[in-house]
């Protein structure tokens, strides 16, 4: 089992070490490497994602990944940003689908911005398309003097784009995995006024025609981030194009209490996959040794559900993770009067303590 480890920038390498430590007291036959990825590649060779890290993450059977990302950075042209390693990892390895589980633990019901009623028992899942959609539409770009619609005017633009292939293999995903849920598949699009999501609705309901055992409903993106606040134990599995399911899938992570316990695993159409949690590299509190580590540590759980086949271990850190925080365990963003507050470090070997 080869695990390529990019813990990347800010908070990545501190959220890393623990999954590390946790995978490391299963005692698996695993080889890991470690490279570097995003800012921290980028001041040592030039790119974010230099090719012996791209070649490390090719040859693996997965890729646990941190984040990448510094303000530092924000001034770079776009190509060399932290932020192209993740899409370019995505690209080259068709990571296409993108899990986004998002379960409300029982002990974190009080650390949610919502009602306690509203997201105790909370599970429901996202899945993202990852490799389409504006972030990857051409043309994109920028121009200072245009003709036609604006004479002299300055404009950017990226172009919003889906091919019917690329949504049938999601919807699939998203069908296959409510059958081994509660049987719904909300798609969200927002075919009222957009064309690109007008054929993804019509695309999604084709495929959804081989699925009569799962109901499928259609939502508008306004509704769907309206309803996840309002009353969101009323979705099951939810299946989205990539801006609106990187923008609900935050919104989701705050209905169990932070965005610091939100996992994901980012799958290609031979499972193989990159594993990370769906926050960023948070360089507000990078190196201060307050980093929740569980949404790496829940990642690492399902890289050996998804791509290593491995059930019984990643139940093991998912019960392990469950017994920590049973023990009034708690980071910062998850604490709360009554419990104890650790560092990341003193959280990851809570969890190794568990298992
Ligand atoms: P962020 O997710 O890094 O942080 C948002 C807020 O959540 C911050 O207040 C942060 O302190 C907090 N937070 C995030 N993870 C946490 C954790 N594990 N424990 C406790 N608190 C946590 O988002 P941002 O601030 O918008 O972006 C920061 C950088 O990360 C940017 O450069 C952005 O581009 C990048 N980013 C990278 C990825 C990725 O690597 N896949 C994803 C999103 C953002």
């Amino acid at each position: 089992m080869k695990i390529a480890v990019l813990p990347g920038d800010g908070i990545g390498t501190e959220i890393v070490a623990e999954a590390i430590k946790v995978l490391k007291a299963l005692d698996l036959p695993f080889q890991m490497e470690t490279a570097l990825v995003g800012g921290a590649a980028f001041a040592a060779h030039g790119h974010p994602l230099p090719d012996a890290t791209l070649k490390l993450a090719k040859e693996a059977d997965a890729i646990l990944f941190g984040a990448v990302g510094d303000w530092k950075y924000d001034n770079l042209e776009r190509h060399l940003r932290p932020e192209q390693a993740i899409l370019g990892l995505r690209k080259n390895l068709g990571l296409f689908a993108n899990f986004r589980p998002a379960i409300c633990y029982e002990q974190l019901v009080d650390a949610s911005s919502l009602k306690p009623e509203l997201v105790a028992g909370l599970d429901i899942l996202i899945i993202r398309e990852l490799t389409g959609d504006i972030y990857f539409g051409q043309p994109r770009g920028r121009r200072t003097s245009v003709d036609g619609l604006f004479p002299g005017a300055e404009e950017a633009f990226d172009t919003m784009r889906y091919s019917k292939p690329e949504i049938e293999r999601i919807a699939h995903v998203a069908f296959q995995a409510a059958r081994k849920r509660s049987k719904r598949v909300t798609s969200v699009d927002k075919a009222n006024v957009l064309e690109t999501f007008q054929f993804w609705k019509d695309v999604v309901s084709e495929v959804g025609k081989q699925y009569p055992d799962i109901a499928l409903d259609h939502m508008y993106v306004d509704n769907a981030a309206m309803q996840l606040v309002k009353a969101p134990k009323k979705f099951d599995v939810i299946v989205t194009g990539n801006m609106f399911g990187d923008i609900l899938s935050d919104e989701a992570s705050m209905l169990t209490g932070s965005i610091g316990m939100l996992p994901s695993a980012s799958l290609n159409a031979s499972n193989q996959g990159l594993y990370e949690p769906s926050h960023g590299s948070a360089p507000d509190i990078a190196g201060k040794g307050v980093a929740n580590p569980l949404a790496t540590i829940l990642s690492a759980a399902m890289m050996l559900r998804f791509s290593l086949n491995q059930e019984s271990a990643a139940q093991r850190i998912e019960a392990a993770v469950q017994s920590v925080l049973r023990q009034g365990l708690r980071t910062a963003d998850i604490y709360s009067e009554g419990t104890t507050r650790v560092s990341t470090l003193e959280m990851g070997n809570a969890v190794v303590k568990a298992l």
